[in-house]
């Protein structure tokens, strides 16, 4: 998985985040987060919690932003970056 450093490069302009529970999506720039760049995206999004609920979001459901000013066709994707970053399916037991 790419670091922070590397999406930021890329464009994305942050992470964004969903919780099932609350069914609330956040938003989180890069000058909010304010994390060293050289921090995986994986080991960010692991540490993730969400601001109502304080449940950890479940894997895929931490993402990179970008914000759509209308340039890129509506993807979502900066023109930087060739794909978003899949996903990684959970490993092990569930729950
Ligand atoms: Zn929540």
């Amino acid at each position: 998985m790419p670091t922070l450093g590397a999406l930021e490069k890329a464009g994305w302009h942050g992470l964004q985040s969903y919780c099932r529970a609350c069914r609330i999506g956040a938003i989180l720039i890069w000058a909010y987060l304010k994390l060293a760049p050289a921090l995986d995206f994986d080991t960010v999004a692991a540490r993730l919690r969400c601001s109502r609920c304080g449940r950890r979001p479940e894997p895929g459901d931490v993402r990179p932003y970008y914000h759509d000013t209308g340039h890129a066709q509506g993807r979502g994707v900066p023109p930087g970056a060739q794909d978003v970053p899949p996903a990684k399916p959970p490993h092990g037991q569930a729950g």
